[in-house]
């Protein structure tokens, strides 16, 4: 067994080259990749870099969102993750009372910073409250505390987060946008556009100010929009925002999955947005948010009183990468890269070169029995985090 500082040997083969490969670790870090002998017949697994999820909520009953909220559970979440070939990822913090969006910032800075994390948690995501009052591009997000963007305030929670707040999704059409954007990204914080009802100079005002992403494109907007212009495709058209986009299968269709990926080619990001019944059994549970709520068998969740009405995404990264190949999106080289490689590129991590040598040693040994995708080991920083092949006791 591969450890932190000790020596590790992984064989399997390369999920973009088709060829078998040998990669030691040493130090957490990929210090040698050799060419290998075999192929997936003779059993060896598939091997491709660690999953990075920019957006997720919860995962397997677990609420970031929701006080109280311990440490242990944030740090049971990431054992988790480990076991879907998430390596790396940004829990997201929505918006809420300044007070309690402080508290649990507070909370998982910590997590971040324990030990036990192994640096799988790579910061946090503010998605709120600085976002559209608008029924429709507000989505789930409480009303009651959606407010224009104020300097001091974010200054107050990324102290709460001990400067862990690494992506702020906001709405440019508050007037004040453009200034409060420019401070953001002066200070390293990168900047989302997301449930916005902005007009096409909004946009524009924004991404010159230093805006660089898209929230889950196409989802937290209104039913229906003008044809055009409208901010979709703004965003779509501007070549200096990258896009995140849901693949859980139902929240967006696969003409759209396929068209932003088409346009922003490298630059398209797939995210989880999972929220705390993730990884649950189907069933009717009840949500803070949400209130009673219905997780079909296919993976769909809704509002009980409104089929029609999602009320979060239910799946990991690994079943949107699954999905993407089902709905005939994109090859799986390019799907998984847009859960792995484009997100440490976006965010600038150091695992943005995936297998290279000199990488950190977070990687996924995977099989794929016809699209479906089923991790056998997780490695972070050379350590085995997770191992499928041992019996689990529950
Ligand atoms: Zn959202």
């Amino acid at each position: 067994m591969a450890a932190e500082q000790g020596f590790g040997i992984f064989k399997g083969v390369e999920y973009c080259t088709n060829k078998p490969i040998i990669l030691k670790t040493n130090n957490g870090r990929i210090v040698k990749k050799l060419d290998g002998t075999g192929n997936n017949s003779d059993n060896l697994p598939w091997i491709a870099p660690g999953l990075v999820d920019l957006q997720i909520n919860g995962y397997s009953g677990i609420d970031f969102n929701t006080l109280p909220l311990s440490f242990e559970s944030v740090h049971k979440a990431t054992e988790i993750l480990w076991k879907e070939g998430v390596t790396q990822y940004i829990p997201t913090v929505i918006t809420n009372s300044p007070e309690r969006i402080e508290t649990i910032l507070e909370i998982i800075s910590k997590a971040i910073e324990s030990d036990e994390s192994r640096h799988t948690i790579a910061g946090i995501h503010l998605e709120g409250p600085f976002l559209s009052p608008e029924d429709g591009p507000r989505g789930a997000h409480d009303a009651a505390y959606i407010r224009p963007p104020e300097w001091e305030m974010f200054v107050k929670w990324q102290k709460a987060a001990r400067g862990h707040i690494r992506i702020l999704t906001l709405s440019p059409e508050w007037q004040n946008s453009p200034n409060f954007i420019k401070k953001c990204v002066e200070s390293g914080v990168k900047v989302s556009i997301g449930h916005t009802a902005a007009n096409s100079e909004q946009i524009s005002l924004a991404v010159k100010a230093g805006a660089s992403l898209s929230t889950h494109l196409g989802n937290g907007a209104h039913a229906k929009l003008p044809r055009h212009p409208n901010y979709i495709w703004d965003q779509l058209a501007d070549d200096r925002l990258w896009a995140g986009m849901i693949g859980d299968g139902f929240h967006l269709p696969a003409s759209v999955l396929k068209v932003i990926r088409k346009v922003k080619e490298s630059h398209t990001i797939l995210v989880s947005d999972s929220v705390n019944l993730a990884g649950l059994s189907p069933g009717v549970y009840h949500t803070h948010v949400g209130g009673k709520v219905v997780l079909t068998p296919e993976g769909k969740l809704h509002l009980a009183e409104s089929p029609d009405l999602l009320a979060g995404s239910v799946k990991s990264l690994r079943k949107g990468i699954e999905n993407l190949i089902n709905m005939g999106v994109c090859s799986f080289q390019e799907a998984w890269e847009m859960s792995s490689l484009h997100p440490s590129t976006f965010l600038g991590l150091q695992t943005k070169d995936g297998l290279k040598v000199g990488s950190p040693a977070d990687f996924v040994l995977f099989n794929r029995n016809k699209n479906e995708i089923q991790v056998i080991q997780t490695i972070k920083n050379g350590e085995i985090v997770f191992n499928g092949l041992k019996v689990e006791k529950n």
